[in-house]
């Protein structure tokens, strides 16, 4: 007995296993196709495979599933080991499918001496017509009945060249008439020249993934071969392969369930599009639900990663709703995110009575007393949000009209005297006083005010760019085709806005909250001359509104 409490129904079958069948050790494997960068999809598989083999003390390999040439490239594998280390996850072995194209070919060989496979001349379409379909049983191929030495030659003749692309196929011999028609004799390989990012030209032969797939598995000693609903009717098909061999472990195949978001696409094949046709600046576009673009946009890892443990491991398909991510990273940024004051939108303010020049201090997060505190200048004129001041104001709004009164955020309550506005009514500049006594933390004026509002001293603003995201998709219509749902306001670019002096220190990734506006990152291209910050995320759920 060992001593493990599982989590979910994955760890419990583990533990059955580790009971039943006396297995010595636990051995998982990620295996992404190096065919585009990973989405937040992914980190739910990387951290059950991964958390699955830590919990029974196990080991988790990396491998590529490299064994379609034609979509594969170098630059995703690095993108992919850089994900996984940033999720904060190591994996034991680093493997690659091609590794094992050698051992692929002889094992394929030895299926052909058992006469389980055989060399199939029918077209790309007679193949699917003969197949049948669900409600009609296939028929057999008119190759199938190929000698073994037959086949030998035909596979090894393929090997070397000696057929054109697409003329010949390796099929299992299963069964035509199966219900499930993944096993209606599969193919196993195909003949296909192009270049492959690791072996080049070597091969003009490659494994289709459902015979590669559990037969790496099998040569890695995987136990548990974990991976996403889709596969659950392949799974006969992958315990024929692996029951046909004579691996000492046999890998067992388990399913769970996707992880589905609102509002996100994810699927690589439609994020390359993006990418490709320039909708977004690349794979690492703040927009992207990529964890390149994730981590850009200045999620943590930390968010993720509690993410994961809510969202748990089903065995049934469902749809998160986005607003969860968002919580999440809400509630690790509020922990972390260094305070700051910022404005989007300013518009100056006089301030009558005031001629000094004084330093202000500011809790650098409130959450966190170890954060310290930072000062802020205080002098006569200061950029508040135009928002932030109203004319014709009812009796509902508490922030600054005329002759109203308004607290400025750690410093004092001001009284709105005046106002001058251009010719088209916007106002230019607001003058106001500042009340007497009334310093934050000493304020003994008597006067009450319902808001605090942000605000930035002029003669020390700093100009920052501020990039405002929101999702690729519109709200709504989960079924549609994602390019009928692009939101062509995903992205607004706010050039002038008004920073207080403190963010001159900003490095990239450093992380913020602008007081009342919400969280957001220092970009990877923001520097002292120029500096750039990425929305993250709103500070309140706006779906609650
Ligand atoms: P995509 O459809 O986005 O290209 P994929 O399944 O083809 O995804 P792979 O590179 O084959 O991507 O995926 C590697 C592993 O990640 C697989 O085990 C797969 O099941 C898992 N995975 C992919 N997408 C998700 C998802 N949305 N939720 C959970 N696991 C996922
Ligand atoms: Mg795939």
């Amino acid at each position: 007995m060992i001593n493990v409490q599982p989590s979910n129904f994955i760890e419990e079958l583990v533990l059955n296993d580790i009971e039943t069948k006396g297995l010595k050790e636990i051995i998982t494997r990620f295996p992404p196709e190096p065919n585009g960068y990973l989405h937040i999809g992914h980190s739910k598989a990387i951290t059950v495979d991964f958390n699955v083999a830590k919990k029974f003390n196990g080991r988790c390999n990396l491998r590529f599933d490299d064994t379609n040439p034609v979509k594969e490239d170098v630059e995703y594998v690095e993108s992919i080991k850089e994900d996984i280390r940033w999720l904060g996850f190591q994996w034991d072995e680093l493997r690659y499918a091609s590794d094992y194209f050698d051992r692929l070919f002889e094992i394929a060989v030895d299926f052909i001496k058992k006469d389980l496979a055989y060399v199939c001349d029918l077209s790309a379409e007679e193949i699917k017509e003969y197949r049948g379909t669900l409600n009609k049983p296939g028929k057999n191929s008119p190759y199938r009945d190929r000698t073994i030495e037959e086949n030998l030659d035909l596979f090894y003749k393929m090997k070397e060249g000696a057929f054109p692309d697409g003329s010949k196929v390796l099929r299992a011999k299963i069964d035509m008439a199966s219900p499930n028609i993944n096993m209606r004799d599969p193919i196993m390989y195909r003949i296909l020249r192009a270049t492959h990012h690791r072996t080049g030209d070597k091969w003009c032969v490659y494994p289709m993934y459902d015979y590669a797939h559990p037969m790496s598995d099998a040569i890695e000693g995987i136990t548990h071969s974990i991976c996403t609903l889709e596969f659950e009717d392949h799974r006969p098909l992958y315990e024929w392969f692996v029951n046909h061999t004579d691996f000492e472990i046999k890998p067992r195949q388990i399913e769970f369930a996707r992880l589905q978001l609102t509002r996100t696409i994810m699927s690589k094949r439609y994020l390359k599009k993006l990418v490709d046709n320039k909708s977004v600046s690349g794979w690492d576009d703040p927009r992207m639900p990529t964890l390149s673009g994730l981590r850009r946009r200045g999620v943590t890892k930390e968010a993720i990663a509690d993410f994961c443990e809510r969202i748990g491991v089903a065995k049934s398909n469902s749809t998160v709703d986005a607003g969860l991510l968002e919580y999440c990273i809400r509630e690790d940024l509020n922990k972390r995110a260094t305070r700051a004051m910022v404005v989007l939108d300013p518009v100056k303010v006089v301030l009558t009575n005031f001629d000094a020049e004084e330093y202000l201090e500011l809790e650098n997060n409130p959450q966190d007393a170890s954060a310290g505190t930072h000062k802020i200048p205080f002098c006569n004129e200061i950029y508040i949000e135009r928002e932030d001041f109203k004319i014709d104001a009812d009796k509902k709004f508490f922030r600054l009209k005329p002759e109203g009164y308004v607290r400025l955020k750690g410093a004092y309550i001001i009284k709105c005297e005046t106002y001058e506005i251009d010719e088209q009514g916007n106002v230019q500049v607001i003058y106001c006083s500042v009340v007497k006594n009334s310093k934050s933390g000493h304020d003994v004026s008597g006067i009450k005010t319902k808001a605090v509002i942000h605000w930035v001293p002029v003669k020390y603003a700093v100009d920052v760019q501020v990039r405002n995201y929101d999702y690729l998709l519109i709200d709504g219509d989960e079924d549609k085709d994602f390019s009928e749902r692009m939101n062509p306001n995903s992205l607004k670019i706010i050039d002038n806005a008004k920073a207080e002096p403190f963010i001159l220190q900003s490095k990239p990734q450093d992380k913020y909250q602008f007081l009342r506006l919400g969280y957001f990152n220092t970009d990877y291209l923001s520097s002292r001359d120029k500096l750039i910050f990425n929305s993250i995320v709103s500070l309140k759920d706006s779906k609650g509104k």
